[in-house]
């Protein structure tokens, strides 16, 4: 927390307000005490849901302090202090297992909770006769290697170079990103269960999903296009440009603004399917969550006639696309 305490006592902050994903919330009030007794502030939890640094709440307070996210550089947050809590990493040679599946030039990916070990991870490969290729940060990420789930700029810089991406880090979310972005093997090595998988399978899988809803939303005459009004997922001059794509193809689209997305905010609405314009990966990962289909913009484009089905077209949110 160290950065936080020198953050508050540099600018005579007086109150602060703390942001914590779910996964660490258990210790939410332990840090607000912290807080309190290292610097004199009041503290204030956020207990609105935290799902990345595209997410900071409006709070009456001097300072945020956000846990367990890096900063989206582009978005230079003035109010805001981001502190890493990166997990254990267990010894390297987990790492064997991947070996055999992964080729000789690996494109090594991984995620804030594990980017302090990530120039060991480069060493160990390259101890083992593997050539690793980095993607560079790119505005949106703070880090080379680091992936969002919205953002996989790190796997398209070094893609066809490589003969497979190796994803250290626990869980699928974000290596399921490069997964239906490319068309290269991803290999996942999770540090927490020291397990190793190819995500082969589960890409098809949700491939079909994805197709289905596509197929569904094709017969769509009336579409709600979701906007939400987080910093870093506040897309509504592609929004505007959907309700024009929309009315030139003789179908009706109208703008629903929010906070966050969750299907009952969006019940009631007389829409045939959604266009979501904030976290493309509500419409991947949440779907089942849905009664109606829920697309990004490329997949609507897809069910305009306006791209192929085949490669699928993730849609993502990169610093250059959020600027321009
Ligand atoms: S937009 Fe979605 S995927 Fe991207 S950082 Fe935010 S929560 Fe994560």
């Amino acid at each position: 927390m160290e950065p936080a305490f020198r953050a508050i006592r540099d600018r005579g902050c007086k109150t602060v307000g703390i942001q914590f994903p779910d996964g660490l919330r258990l210790r939410a009030l332990e840090t607000a005490e912290d807080l309190e007794r290292e610097t004199g502030v009041t503290a204030m939890v956020s207990a609105q849901p935290t799902f990345g640094a595209c997410d900071v709440p409006q709070m009456p307070v001097d300072l945020i302090v956000q846990i367990g996210h890096a900063p989206m550089p582009y978005l230079n947050l003035k109010k805001v202090v981001f502190v890493e809590a990166p997990m254990a990493f267990p010894p390297l040679d987990f790492l064997d297992a991947t070996l055999p599946l992964l080729g000789r030039r690996v494109g090594l990916l991984t995620n804030i909770q594990h980017q302090p070990w990530f120039s060991k991870v480069v060493a160990y490969l390259e101890e083992q006769g593997k050539k690793v290729l980095v993607g560079g940060a790119d505005g949106r990420t703070a880090y080379e290697g680091q992936l969002l789930g919205c953002d996989v700029h790190p796997a398209r810089e070094v893609e066809g170079r490589v003969d497979s991406f190796l994803y250290v880090g626990t869980g699928d979310f974000h290596a399921l990103g490069v997964a239906l972005a490319t068309t290269t093997p991803v290999i996942v090595a999770d540090p927490f269960t020291e397990e190793v998988r190819n995500l082969a399978e589960l890409k098809d899988r949700v491939l079909r999903v994805r197709h289905a809803a596509i197929a569904l939303a094709q017969e769509a005459a009336t579409f709600g296009i979701i906007v939400s009004r987080k910093v870093g997922q506040y897309r509504m001059a592609l929004a505007r440009k959907i309700k024009d794509l929309l009315a030139s193809r003789g179908r009706k689209g109208h703008l629903l603004l929010m906070d966050t997305v969750s299907p009952e905010l969006l019940q009631g609405h007389k829409v045939d399917a959604f266009v979501n314009t904030a976290c493309p990966r509500i419409a991947i990962d949440d779907a089942t969550r849905y009664e109606k289909p829920v697309l990004t913009f490329p997949e609507l484009e897809v069910a305009l006639g306006l791209k192929p089905w085949d490669p699928y077209p993730l849609d993502e949110i990169t610093a250059q696309q959020a600027l321009g």
